[in-house]
């Protein structure tokens, strides 16, 4: 049996801050089902809940080298679902306020991918691939490389690489390669892009496969104005790249069963997701009027398409909706909706936190699901939105175009509004086509059950990862 370590900087349900802790949460599961060895390692954030922590087991702990460094890294395990999670502990590095951003990022995760290395034999996994991803993991395929191919049983295993997101790649001054990250100068070349180190860059060269979460990404990212500056890097070593879209954990996210919704239904009773509309709307005191319900459920930073939401927002109040928002991130944005609440207090909800039951009821509670995003590698918000009956209404970028077919009302088919290119006119005309469609109950009740039969399951990414890991 094939054995993969999939290794994250997050992973649901034990922590995450967005779309890549659902993957590491749900990916490996699929991957088991499909019939492979699969494992996820991350590190033991003091964020983990108690109520997680007290279901691992230790099971030893060893000393890891970086640079001058000696570190201490214990080892536990939790099996969740069948899938084992190995969590990586040292309270110097891990027992943050926030999972990222902290100053000392770079040694943070350069102690972690070294970590990851060096506990293989002490888990008794020696994978056949590694799986890695995003900027936190990318040093991991380096090391490997550069390092520890001589070590037993390290000869043979591969390297998969997935971006989810390309805007953070991990850059650092080229100086501290040796003290931080614990390399010779003569492989700087290997980091070094654009006079910097960029952790990204390295994965990228120095993967067996470089995998990214939807196929319209895999193949934006090759153009500078998705690339972050890397396309360079990737149209070099595109004869490796893989789209790969995302799915959803379907039975996690279900409206049949969510504990967190008021009322479930199936596709079967959609017709009872009103109920759920209500609830929301008494819970979040907006009067309960038949009006469409807009929701926006996102971390609250440009990539959203949040600066052409905040520009037309007026405009938008002038149509008789309601507007529901649920998000954290740059202050700008926190501050504009806030204000906006006071501005319109009949028509606006902003909740400034990060509630993922209360997301469960956004998405099962609104009529239509605004996803503006600039740029969109997959987007899991628009596949929950849609398995809740919720209408997407989306810019058809990356993900967004491959899982948002648009209404088409001459066949019926398509489940979500979309518009083509990034601007207040395009925006507005999809919002004012997305409140139309509400209004025209037939073709609403049609893309509302396109909505809700699509298959946002795991199963068929699962399959196409096996087809790359035996590739490899
Ligand atoms: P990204 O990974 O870019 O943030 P995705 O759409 O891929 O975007 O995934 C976002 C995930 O995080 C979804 O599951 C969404 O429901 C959740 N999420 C985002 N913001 C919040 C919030 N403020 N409260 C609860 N859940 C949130």
């Amino acid at each position: 049996m094939k054995k993969v370590l999939y290794v994250a900087s997050e992973a649901a349900p034990f922590v995450k801050t967005g779309g890549l802790g659902d993957v590491a949460g749900a990916l490996p599961g699929a991957l088991r089902q499909a019939g492979l060895d699969c494992r996820v390692i991350l590190p033991l954030y003091s964020k983990i809940p108690q109520q997680w922590r007290q279901q691992m087991t230790f099971i030893t702990s060893i000393t890891v080298h970086n640079s001058w460094r000696e570190q201490y890294c214990g080892i536990f395990r939790c099996d969740v679902d069948g899938v084992p999670y190995y969590l990586l502990d040292n309270e110097y590095y891990f027992k943050r306020y926030a999972l990222y951003g902290e100053n000392d990022d770079a040694e943070r995760f350069a102690y972690f991918s070294r970590a990851v290395l060096e506990v293989l034999p002490h888990i008794d996994f020696i994978p056949d691939v590694l799986h890695c991803n995003d900027w936190h993991t990318a040093f991991i395929p380096v090391v490997l490389n550069e390092e520890m191919r001589g070590r037993e049983g390290y000869r043979n295993i591969r390297t998969v690489f997935t971006i989810h997101n390309i805007e953070f790649q991990g850059k650092y001054d080229p100086y501290i390669l040796g003290d931080v990250f614990g390399m010779e100068t003569e492989k700087k070349p290997i980091l070094e892009y654009g006079g910097a180190l960029n952790l990204m860059k390295g994965a990228i060269v120095k993967s067996d496969a470089v995998t990214t979460v939807s196929e319209t990404y895999a193949k934006e990212i090759l153009d500078p104005y998705f690339s972050y500056g890397l396309h360079h890097v990737l149209v070099d070593n595109s004869h490796k790249l893989y789209g790969i879209v995302n799915g959803i954990d379907t039975l996690k996210f279900d409206p049949a069963v969510d504990p967190a919704l008021p009322y479930h239904y199936t596709f079967k009773t959609r017709n009872q997701k009103f109920r759920n509309k209500k609830a929301l709307q008494k819970e979040l005191g907006l009067a309960e009027e038949a009006l469409p319900v807009i929701s926006m459920v996102t971390r609250l930073t440009l990539q959203k398409g949040l600066d052409l939401v905040r520009q037309e927002f007026d405009n938008l109040m002038k149509q008789e909706v309601q507007f529901v928002l649920l998000g954290t991130g740059d202050y700008e944005y926190e501050e504009f909706f806030r204000q906006m609440q006071e501005k319109y207090p009949q028509k606006v909800r902003a909740v400034i936190n990060f509630d993922a039951a209360l997301a469960q009821r956004i998405y099962a509670g609104s009529d239509l699901f605004l996803m503006p995003s600039k740029f969109e590698p997959c987007g899991l918000a628009q596949m929950i939105a849609m398995r809740y009956g919720t209408i997407p209404v989306v810019n058809a970028v990356g993900g967004l175009r491959d899982t948002v077919a648009p209404y088409d009302h001459t066949t019926g088919k398509g489940r979500g509004i979309t518009f083509q290119s990034y601007n207040v006119g395009d925006l507005m005309d999809a919002l004012y086509r997305a409140i139309a469609l509400y209004h025209d109950k037939a073709n609403y009740s049609k893309a509302k059950a396109n909505a809700m039969s699509g298959d946002y399951s795991w199963a068929v990414s699962a399959g196409k990862y096996i087809e790359l890991y035996n590739k490899l």
